[in-house]
């Protein structure tokens, strides 16, 4: 019997880093070439039973793995359910690669919410991997927790988030020592206090009993994309930072992720990284992992 490790697989919000298009310095050096590579989120979860559990599906799966299995020891080759946020780019660009063009593994099931799991139905070019076999559809409901064995728990919590496709959750991972929220992408802080009636963000968590919070960080400012980056959705940090206030001691962990291409914190050597740590916070990194 090992123990249960979850570990960072990729950090970058969904146009991952460099970023399409992009010319400027996040994503370009003065010579040309691309500065940093960095994945979209996703999450590989380790069980102490040896299951292994994917959270996002994202184009860069192939190289999610090996970061997975250089964080844990574990195989490249095994994932035993895969859970989907919501539907957004980066959350879901690599669900091709689970059919027979690629992988085309056997029957994983699919955890993800009656909207996300008929979306695939209604998509041409991915329902064949339910009528093939490949992925189980295996719904969740808001709150409901899912018990993968019997020192590991998932629970969905429902977060508002630009829902033109599908609804928005985080997952509430529990062992029997620790819990962890995933939290990647949701519209504003106001809504989702307001949606589970809390008053900030460090009550929520403490109501959770949350060890380790994995939270949204998209944006660094409104004054990223040219001023766009506030209407765009996602709490900015300078705004996380102000509610959270200094780590005191009986706080948890807050490690921050889900970074757009223009985000101060991928840049080790930036003032905004210094600022997160001084105040007593993480910034997420690809390979980091926890053991729960
Ligand atoms: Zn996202
Ligand atoms: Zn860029
Ligand atoms: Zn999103």
């Amino acid at each position: 019997m090992g123990e249960t490790i979850a570990a960072l697989l990729g950090i970058a919000q969904d146009g991952g880093v460099p970023q399409a298009g992009c010319i400027k310095s996040c994503c370009m050096t003065e010579f040309g070439g691309p500065t940093r590579h960095r994945n979209p989120v996703a999450l590989g979860l380790s069980a102490e039973d040896g299951s292994r559990h994917l959270f996002e599906a994202s184009r860069t799966l192939s190289e999610q793995l090996r970061i997975w299995a250089n964080a844990d020891g574990g195989p490249l080759n095994r994932i035993d359910s895969l859970w989907i946020t919501h539907a957004h780019l980066g959350h879901i660009d690599g669900l091709g690669q689970f059919g027979c063009e690629a992988w085309g593994p056997k029957e994983i099931p699919i955890h993800a919410s009656e909207s996300m799991i008929q979306l695939i139905y209604d998509s041409p070019n991915l329902a064949h991997l339910f009528t093939n076999g490949h992925l189980v559809p295996t719904p969740f409901k808001d709150g409901k927790k899912v018990q993968l064995s019997p020192e590991l728990s998932i629970t969905p919590i429902r977060v508002p988030h630009r829902d033109e496709l599908t609804d928005t959750y985080a997952f509430l991972i529990k062992t029997e020592s620790a819990r962890l929220l995933f939290l990647p992408d949701h519209d504003s802080w106001e809504e989702t206090l307001s949606l589970h009636s809390q008053e900030d963000p460090m009550s929520w968590f403490r109501s959770l009993f949350v060890d380790i919070a994995l939270l949204d960080a998209t944006f660094w400012s409104g004054d990223e994309l040219e001023g766009h980056a506030r209407d765009i959705g996602h709490p900015v940090v300078e705004e996380t930072l102000d509610l959270l206030g200094r780590r005191g001691p009986s706080d948890p962990r807050v490690i921050l992720f889900h970074f757009n291409h223009t985000n101060p914190l991928h840049d080790e050597a930036s003032g905004e990284v210094a600022k997160v740590r001084a105040m007593g916070w993480e910034i997420g990194r690809q390979g980091m992992h926890f053991h729960l």
